[in-house]
């Protein structure tokens, strides 16, 4: 079954992989980050992530080096804060 496309589309390929830092930071996109735990959430400004951990790490495990800022919990899941799309249709 390995039928490679020729003149893949790029969008397909990266949609395969999960988004790094520096895709997002590419995108001025932030991080939102969940606490599995106590359900505390926060969206962490891209900047202060990218510094620390580079561009090439993939944002859903920046959240196993994530603790919790309110129950000091480290089961924190992060995920690309993409603005909301689908808003297109909501005219009024
Ligand atoms: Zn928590």
């Amino acid at each position: 079954m390995g039928g490679m496309k020729r003149g893949a589309l790029a969008g397909e390929e990266s949609a395969q992989r999960p988004a790094t830092l520096g895709d997002l930071e590419s995108e001025g996109v932030d991080v939102f980050c969940w606490c599995n735990r106590c359900g505390h959430n926060a969206i962490v400004p891209i900047e202060s992530l990218i510094g620390p951990l580079g561009p090439a790490q993939p944002v859903p495990e920046i959240g196993i080096r994530m603790r919790c800022t309110a129950c000091g919990a480290k089961d924190v899941a992060a995920r690309p804060s993409w603005p909301s799309l689908g808003q297109v249709s909501n005219h009024n």
